[in-house]
């Protein structure tokens, strides 16, 4: 009998467990992949280079949703998904927010905190992304983020 937690369960109708399933989007993005957790960069356009999602490989709403695996698992994950980013952008600090409302399926944004930029500040960071995604801001260059997605597939490859 095949263990649930290494089959993902996927959703129909979620667009993170779309994501995770098609081949083509994905490999664009995804970092790091194991049999609970997806580690990708947030899709173009970004808001800013090295912005990560770690998502739940399994269609959960969040933690509350959690099987004693997945609670073990996660704190690992986050530390080392949040060092990535600090490693790949430079940045001061590493915020880690999860809303579940475009999807309900975990999708934690974590987000490079600069202490030069006011914009990646707090709730500001929420404004920054408003902008971008209404035109008013531009989004992260494309060719930084490719840049950022490879170094951060070397690292990950190292893990373990
Ligand atoms: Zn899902």
């Amino acid at each position: 009998m095949t263990d649930p937690l290494l089959t993902p369960v996927s959703q129909p109708g979620c667009g993170v467990c779309r994501l995770h399933n098609d081949q083509e989007a994905i490999s664009r993005f995804e970092i790091h992949r194991e049999p609970l957790w997806l580690l990708r960069h947030h899709p173009l356009p970004a808001p800013l280079a090295g912005w990560l999602m770690l998502d739940a490989r399994r269609h959960l709403g969040g933690p509350i949703e959690f099987s004693a695996e997945e609670a073990a698992g996660f704190g690992p994950m986050l530390q080392r998904g949040s060092s990535l980013v600090r490693e790949l952008t430079g940045c001061d600090r590493v915020y880690a927010i999860a809303f579940g409302e475009g999807a309900r399926h975990l999708h934690l944004h974590l987000i490079p905190r600069f202490g030069d930029d006011p914009a990646t500040e707090a709730w500001r960071v929420a404004d920054l992304y408003r902008a971008m995604a209404s035109g008013t801001r531009p989004p992260a260059d494309p060719q930084e983020v490719a840049v950022l997605v490879r170094q951060a597939r070397e690292q990950t490859a190292l893990w373990r």
